[in-house]
């Protein structure tokens, strides 16, 4: 089970009501966070999720909606006894936030590790692939992919002529040699099987590359700036997206669920816009401060 919790869902300036976007997984009782805007430790603290398994802190960019809560965040997780180290993700520039972190908060009881743009993380048995986004400075979109193991099929195995002793072996991947007969995987197991896939986009255009970087997400949570179609040419200028905009990637990449965050502070009635969505892709939903989604394996 993979757990997403929307720490908030606020663009630019924080508002009473609404916490800056960002969000924190949870996963075998491991957590990612993604971003670290000013409250962001009141949020993690509301949701009540701990701070001590935070393993990996992923940026999208070095914009103060996304980045001012981060050296108070650390300082507090001192308080954690947390002694393993911590990974920080973030695009291009990373050097300048590793400074700055060194200036603001010297004396961590834990290390620092910096990874600047990789192409892929693996995070127990979760992959985490990066895309580089189109926003006014390097910006990068996330995504957490589980893989399912494939169901052992008893019918193929015994159609296969595979010798029970060797089931448990080939079950779990590995090829078995018997004199000069090879038994595969292949010959016990049965179809592929979905696996699950969170994406989280924000702070850019709608490029291309999204669609297939999401495909088939279980949850695709995207910002959503403005809700008004009157204000796609605001959105083309400040490099961010409308609803309308968001809700097409969201049926570009054939995802089950559609949440839209970063909402702009000016946008006070987000409802009042999620028709324009909803026309290009009905399953969509409002973020709002610790929303839960647990996906799961269908049995
Ligand atoms: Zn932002
Ligand atoms: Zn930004």
């Amino acid at each position: 089970m993979l757990d997403v919790a929307l720490l908030g869902c606020g663009g630019s300036i924080p508002v009473s009501h609404r916490f800056l976007s960002a969000v924190l997984i949870r996963y075998k009782g491991k957590m990612c966070l993604i971003d670290t805007g000013e409250y962001v430790q009141v949020a993690l603290k509301e949701l009540g999720w701990g701070l001590k398994n935070i393993d990996y802190i992923l940026l999208t960019h070095y914009h103060g909606d996304h980045l001012f809560g981060l050296p108070g965040l650390l300082q507090t997780i001192s308080n954690s006894e947390r002694t393993e180290p911590l990974t920080i993700v973030g695009p291009k520039g990373l050097d300048k936030v590793s400074n700055a972190i060194k200036l603001l908060v010297p004396y961590l009881p834990y290390e620092l590790v910096y990874l600047e743009h990789p192409d892929n993380i693996q995070f127990l048995d979760m992959e985490i692939n990066t895309l580089p986004l189109q926003h006014t400075i390097p910006c990068l979109g996330y995504s957490f992919t589980i893989k399912r193991q494939r169901r052992f099929d008893v019918n193929k195995a015994i159609n296969n002529n595979v010798p029970k002793e060797h089931w448990s072996k080939l079950q779990k991947g590995n090829t078995v040699i018997v004199g000069d007969v090879t038994y595969t995987p292949e010959m016990v197991l049965g179809e592929e099987r979905r696996g699950l896939k969170f994406s989280y986009i924000t702070d850019t255009r709608p490029i291309p590359e999204i669609p297939s970087f999401i495909q088939t997400s279980n949850l695709f949570v995207c910002e959503g700036m403005y809700g008004s179609d009157d204000d796609k040419e605001k959105a083309e200028n400040n490099y961010h997206m409308t609803f309308r905009e968001a809700a097409t990637l969201a049926k570009l990449g054939n995802v089950d669920e559609l949440i839209l965050t970063h909402f702009s502070p000016k946008l006070e009635k987000p409802e009042n816009y999620l028709l324009n969505a909803q026309e290009v892709f009905p399953n969509k939903n409002l973020g709002r401060n610790l929303l839960v989604r647990s996906l799961k394996f269908p049995d």
